[in-house]
Order: structure tokens, then sequence, then C-alpha cells
């Protein structure tokens, strides 16, 4: 049996009511075996990447304990993302919910499935802002830090949503 894991994933959706596209994944997060959620950031709205006529997204981090492996785990969040009804057509385009793993444990791994840590994580603020609401004094496996990473990225387009919106 693998020792449990600390992972964070991120989430997120803008199609098909994305609150409760987050609040469902998160269920099903909880409900993978050998996994527990253990933190949830605010809920904030974002303008799209790439194609802009496309709807705002909600975005939101959250941390696990596991026992699955990384490979493992990222098979049930893409098997999450399918029971949700993803479809995967347009790169960068409208998704019913997305799950990425942005880290997991202090592991770097480069193969063509999985990246760790996930390649976008140090320039996306819809990715450093959620993160810092759960694990402010958070150090990436080759030693910077969240918060000088979150000083090089811009916080525009973005917006917290006040619990409950
Ligand atoms: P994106 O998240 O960039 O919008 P997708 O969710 O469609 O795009 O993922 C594309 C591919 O990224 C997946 O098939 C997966 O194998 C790969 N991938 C590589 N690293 C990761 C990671 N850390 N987390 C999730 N997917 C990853
Ligand atoms: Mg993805």
């Amino acid at each position: 049996l693998n020792a449990a894991a600390t992972a964070y994933i991120g989430l997120g959706s803008n199609l098909n009511d994305p609150a409760q596209q987050l609040d469902e994944a998160l269920t099903n997060l909880a409900a993978l075996p050998d996994t527990s959620v253990t933190a949830v950031s605010r809920i904030y709205l974002s303008k799209p990447l790439g194609p802009q006529d496309q709807p705002d997204y909600l975005n939101a981090v959250a941390k696990i304990s596991t026992r699955l492996g990384p490979t493992q785990l990222l098979k049930a969040l893409q098997h999450i993302e399918l029971r949700q009804g993803r479809k995967r057509e347009v790169r960068w385009g409208a998704r019913t919910i997305d799950l990425d793993i942005l880290l997991y444990d202090g592991l770097q791994l480069d193969t063509p499935d999985l990246v760790l840590p996930h390649r976008e994580l140090c320039n996306r603020n819809f990715v450093l802002l959620p993160l810092n609401d759960i694990a402010p004094e958070l150090i990436l496996p080759d030693k910077r830090t969240l918060a000088s990473l979150l000083a090089n990225t811009p916080s525009e387009g973005i917006v917290p949503l006040s619990k409950g919106d």
C-alpha cells in the first residue's frame, strides 16, 4: 500500500452551472478510494484563456490526502471529468469540468501523460490565488515560493466570490 500523499487539484468550469459542477467534482473527489479532501479554496470568477467567445470560468483548488499514485489519480480525475459530461474538443475551449493535478507531494515528473508540477501552475492567477487561500506557505519542488510566483503574476481578470454566491 502506498503511503498517503498530499496533492493539490485545480478545478475549473464554465458550462452547465459551473458552481454546481465544482460542487459535484468536490463530492466526487471525496468519494475516490483512499482519498480525502482536506481543504478547499474560495471560488474565483475568471476570464477565459484562449478563445474569448466562451463564458467566464469558476475556479477553485482542493487539497487532498490520497493513497492513489500519481497515474492512478490522473485516471480517476479523468473518469470524474467524463462522468460530469466533459467533451474534449477545442483546445482551451468551454468545458463542464477540468481537473488538473497541480502538485503531488514534492514530485517532479515529465511524461507524455503527466507533468508535475502542472506546467502552467506558475503563471495562472486562477490557480495561484486559490492555492494561496489554502497553502500560503507553499514551496514548489524547485524551491520557488508561492509568494514569489504570486508577486510575478498579474491579478487582472479574476475576482473571488464570497462564500454562498
Ligand atoms: P487542459 O487542462 O490544459 O485544459 P486537458 O484537461 O484536456 O487540457 O488535458 C490535456 C492532457 O494533459 C491530459 O490528457 C493529461 O494527460 C495531460 N496532463 C499532463 N499533466 C497533467 C496534470 N498535471 N494534470 C492533469 N492533466 C495533465
Ligand atoms: Mg486538464
